[in-house]
């Protein structure tokens, strides 16, 4: 007998993290399915985020884990890293094994809700396209009007906050993501210079195999960790968030509680919705 599911996608992100929260609390008689898609690259304070939201909504969350993982697909692409314009990485590990997990119950009649945490600040997103007949997609925070300042609201009154990473990174996703800006490629290599050295391996490698792509554009891991390069590096992001500051229209109810994003800062990436929501 086909059924109707609900399942909602975490990113390890805020704006995921939050319409859980919200959807647990508005729509508790749904017997939400939340789901985790690894790529195996992902930042230690994701998974201790995970495991709190998990306590949280007391229901477990399903870790979908590409049949192939990381190091099997960059074979079958030459060894060339993925990139804005070569996004495999996207397709093969976050949208291959959403598919694998639901289209055999699509195919069998179940009619599938996906809700994605699309703000109702955010009208330049495009949502998750259904390619399934059975599958839908659902946008409640642009139903309800839940903005960013709404997003933080609900993980602060939920006693979640926000992940650990956002002290340093305002994205979820791989270590090595190439949507990252190079301040952040710079405070990966503070928190985490495993993970650092781990990219410069992958792009030696890459270069290796006359690939035209380093993680972050027009300049290798080597060149951006140069210590003048650092500082140049930071210099400019601390000039570009006094910039914003000095625009930004603060609100009298959320006088400093509201982070600035990196898309504020340095423009909108076409980040995914996979990974960075
Ligand atoms: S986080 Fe970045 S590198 Fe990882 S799958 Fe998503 S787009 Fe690709």
């Amino acid at each position: 007998m086909s059924r109707r599911r609900h399942v909602l996608g975490l990113s390890g992100g805020r704006d995921s993290a939050a319409l859980a929260v919200h959807m647990s609390q508005a729509h508790p008689e749904f017997e939400m399915e939340y789901f985790f898609t690894d790529t195996g690259k992902e930042l230690p304070e994701v998974y201790e985020y995970l495991g709190r939201l998990e306590g949280f909504l007391g229901r477990p969350i399903e870790r979908l884990n590409p049949d192939r993982d990381f190091d099997f697909w960059l074979k079958q692409y030459n060894s060339f890293l993925p990139s804005p314009k070569m996004r495999w990485c996207t397709r093969q590990l976050k949208i291959r094994p959403f598919e694998q997990w639901l289209w055999p119950a699509l195919d069998a009649g179940d009619e599938i809700v996906s809700y994605v945490a699309i703000r109702s600040d955010e009208g330049y997103r495009e949502g998750y396209a259904s390619t399934h007949p059975n599958l839908s997609v659902s946008l409640p925070f642009r139903e309800v009007g839940i903005d960013k300042a709404g997003v933080i609201d609900i993980l602060n009154a939920s006693g979640l906050g926000l992940p650990a990473y956002y002290e340093w990174r305002s994205r979820s996703g791989c270590t090595f993501c190439f949507f990252q800006q190079k301040i952040e490629w710079v405070r990966l290599k503070e928190r985490h210079p495993d993970s650092y050295a781990e990219a410069k391996t992958y792009e030696k490698n890459a270069v290796d195999h006359g690939s035209p792509f380093t993680w972050s554009a027009g300049e290798s891991l080597d060149d951006l960790e140069r210590p003048e390069r650092i500082e140049q590096i930071k210099a400019d992001h601390d000039r570009r968030l006094a910039r914003l500051a000095a625009k930004r229209v603060v609100n009298p109810l959320r006088p400093d509680d509201e982070p600035i994003d990196m898309d504020e800062l340095y423009g909108t990436a076409k980040v995914c919705l996979s990974c960075h929501k």
